[in-house]
């Protein structure tokens, strides 16, 4: 059944516009009557049924209201150094489908971009990818892509386990950090970027409760890095 994000769901009816009403009405020319299933983006799932379709709106009526299976129980925000132009959004894109939480970008001392005034632009568009990746993957919900923080900004107690991928890390695997963690509802990931991480930005994020990982013997670049640390992490967690 065709999928879709709505956020104007309201009681038992809900209005899908903008890009997605063109698409349902001129594209896939779905009419009164037809079946599809609305996400609210908050991980619930709704059977619904067109009532009215233009191309500027597409009216439904909701029926059955279910919690979506494709979200996992523990939130993963990705903490990125800016890497180099373009990578970000496979970052953004491939972390969507494994299932982020969140991303948020970050400036780091060895960051080998500056980020300019027009950040807020690629922001938008970074949400665009997560959105189009969201929907590709089946996800309940559209990972957040914060705004640009830098790294002594951070505060790991926000989180129930803040790990810092740190290449330096010789002797705490990610796998052992994972284990001895309490069931944790929220986690950080924290990736340097091509440089990679000054070892004054550990020791700061540490002394506030994050722990340094090492993410095995082979030094990932910076873009491998969130992707593979997340998948061990969900995989690690998720049921
Ligand atoms: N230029 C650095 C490598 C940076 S890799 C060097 O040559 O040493 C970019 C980032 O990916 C690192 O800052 C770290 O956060 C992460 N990373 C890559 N490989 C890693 C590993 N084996 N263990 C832990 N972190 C790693």
């Amino acid at each position: 059944m065709r999928r879709f994000f709505c956020d104007a769901i309201a009681g038992s009816a809900a209005t899908i516009t903008g890009d997605d009403a063109h698409h349902i009405c001129r594209v896939l020319r779905m009419k009164p009557g037809d079946a599809l299933s609305l996400c609210d983006g908050a991980g619930y799932e709704y059977d619904a049924a067109i009532v009215s379709a233009s191309p500027e709106a597409i009216v439904c009526s909701l029926g059955r209201r279910h919690k979506s299976g494709a979200e996992s129980p523990v939130r993963v925000t990705l903490f990125q150094c800016l890497p180099k132009t373009g990578k970000m959004e496979t970052i953004v894109q491939k972390c969507t489908e494994l299932g982020v939480f969140a991303v948020t970008p970050v400036f780091s001392a060895r960051c080998v971009v500056v980020p300019d005034k027009d950040f807020e632009k690629k922001r938008v568009r970074y949400r665009r990818v997560a959105l189009e990746a969201a929907k590709q993957s089946r996800r309940a919900m559209v990972p957040e892509i914060t705004p640009l923080v830098s790294v002594d900004q951070i505060d790991p107690a926000a989180f129930d386990l803040f790990l810092v991928a740190y290449e330096e890390e010789l002797s705490r695997p990610l796998k052992q950090a994972l284990r001895k963690a309490n069931t944790p509802a929220s986690i950080a990931l924290f990736v340097g970027p091509e440089g990679g991480l000054e070892e004054s930005e550990v020791q700061r994020l540490c002394s506030l409760g994050a722990v340094s990982v090492s993410l095995g013997k082979r030094i990932l670049r910076t873009e491998t890095a969130g992707m593979a640390m997340l998948a061990q992490v969900l995989y690690e967690v998720e049921l």
